[in-house]
């Protein structure tokens, strides 16, 4: 006897809902996708493309207090809280101080590393069932420094890498110019993560997918879901602004809007967004081949199609906060800093997405334990892109077939009690 395909709504059409989605239809699911925006208009579409499957280290490693108090008193540094939203930003910022002690760093810089390892193969494999392979580019990334003093103030982060078994190359101020000859000169030691790779037009990645999952028989709602709809302690269907829709199974994947949904449900999730930003150079007049990283201003500077694209920014301000202008220019310096000859004529305007961050950098994914056949996908924060495609084969497995390649509970909301 042939059994209905299962029902199931994916709630946001970011990245990371699209990757389930294709996941879930790939295995024969009848998958809707719920979203008020065209998929992949979100965060999904502005990041930088760093497909980074060796950033196993948190954001929150010991010192991180310190260190972030003194990122903060730098009023144009990578690292900003908007006054009025100081209060609202503080019980987060202890439960993220509160994830940098050792033991936990260990912890979950295991449990990103069997997350985020596959990623470039996931990748390769959505890309190369929907037709865009050329979306996957595996040149590595070059994060690069002033001076050896400055690389080993991160001594701990990179270790951490290394012992997880990333592979890092250092190059003399030589053979950083030799691979990226535009780098300019206050610029001295470079490390290569050769294991890495990076997108070069994350838009037309979410959209290639989400063609995809339409391709395969899956179905786009353009409408909020209000609610998560339950029936005798199990899942019933999503209702949206226009109407409901009924499922077997609900995936929440609304990014830095998740727990907005959960409240109703008795969750208490903390989940914060980290706004970023963004500004695309369309001839800087020169190039780059891969990703390169000036840590000293921790923001990417990326080849995408269309010119080169400057990204980054940490910036608390909530959800409702219009843009940041001044956040955006700052990123201008950052480009000069290393590479000091850039010309920014004809840039885009500035661009905004809210990073859906967690304090202890991991994700939350898997079954609610509270309401059956409800399962997460959100909460990926500065690596959504890399973690979507591995998220959506570990969803995609756990709910139709009843066992995810890896163990879930690192991934577990109960963690947060
Ligand atoms: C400046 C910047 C640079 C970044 N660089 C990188 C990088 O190089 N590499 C990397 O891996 N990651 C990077 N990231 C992070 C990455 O972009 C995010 O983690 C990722 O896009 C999150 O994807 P998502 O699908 O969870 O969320 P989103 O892309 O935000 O999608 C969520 C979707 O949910 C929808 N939604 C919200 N509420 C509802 C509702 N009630 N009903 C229905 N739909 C709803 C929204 O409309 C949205 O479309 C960067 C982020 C920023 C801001």
């Amino acid at each position: 006897m042939n059994h209905p395909a299962p029902r199931i709504v994916v709630i946001g059409a970011g990245v990371v809902g699209l990757c389930c989605a294709w996941h879930l239809q790939k295995r024969g699911a009848a998958v809707t996708v719920i979203d008020p925006a065209p998929p992949g208009s979100g965060c999904s579409s502005g990041n930088a493309g760093a497909l980074s499957p060796g950033s196993v280290a948190p954001l929150a490693l010991p010192g991180a207090a310190t260190s972030g108090l003194k990122m903060l008193l730098d009023r144009d540094g990578a690292l900003t809280i908007k006054p009025s939203y100081a209060l609202r930003a503080v019980p987060w910022l202890w439960r993220f101080v509160r994830a940098a002690d050792p033991a936990r760093v260990e912890a979950i810089a295991t449990a990103l590393a069997a997350l985020l390892f596959p990623a470039i193969e996931r990748h390769k494999e959505i890309m190369a069932e929907v037709g865009a392979p050329e979306l996957v580019r595996d040149l590595g990334q070059l994060y690069v420094y002033r001076s050896a003093e400055q690389l080993k103030k991160d001594d701990y982060a990179w270790n951490l890498r290394r012992k997880h078994g990333v592979r890092l190359e250092l190059l003399d101020s030589a053979a950083l110019h030799a691979m990226e000859p535009a780098i300019g000169p206050d610029y001295t030691v470079g490390l290569l993560i050769t294991d890495s790779a990076y997108c070069p037009n994350p838009q037309r990645h979410a959209e290639a997918i989400a063609a995809g999952v339409a391709r395969l028989g899956g179905q786009f709602v353009s409408d909020r879901a209000v609610a998560i709809e339950t029936d005798g302690g199990r899942v019933s269907g999503v209702r949206g602004a226009r109407g409901s829709i009924a499922a077997e199974h609900v995936v929440l994947a609304a990014g830095a809007w998740s727990a907005e949904l959960l409240r109703p449900l008795g969750y208490r999730v903390p989940l914060e967004t980290q706004r970023g930003y963004h500004v695309n150079i369309p001839d800087p007049g020169f190039s780059i081949a891969r990703p390169v990283v000036p840590a000293d201003r921790k923001v990417f500077c990326t080849p995408m199609e269309g010119g080169l694209r400057v990204a980054g920014s940490v910036e608390f301000a909530g959800l409702k906060a219009p843009p940041t202008r001044r956040r955006g220019e700052l990123l201008f310096g950052d480009l000069k800093a290393v590479f000091p000859q850039a010309r920014t004529e004809g840039a885009s305007d500035f661009w905004m997405g809210n990073r859906p961050c967690l304090p202890d950098s991991l994700p939350v994914i898997g079954p609610a334990e509270r309401v059956r056949n409800l399962w997460f996908a959100f909460g990926h924060g500065h690596l959504g892109l890399t973690g979507s495609a591995p998220t959506g084969q570990m969803l995609g497995q756990a709910i139709l077939e009843g066992r995810p390649n890896i163990d879930l509970r690192p991934y577990a909301i109960e963690r947060f009690g």
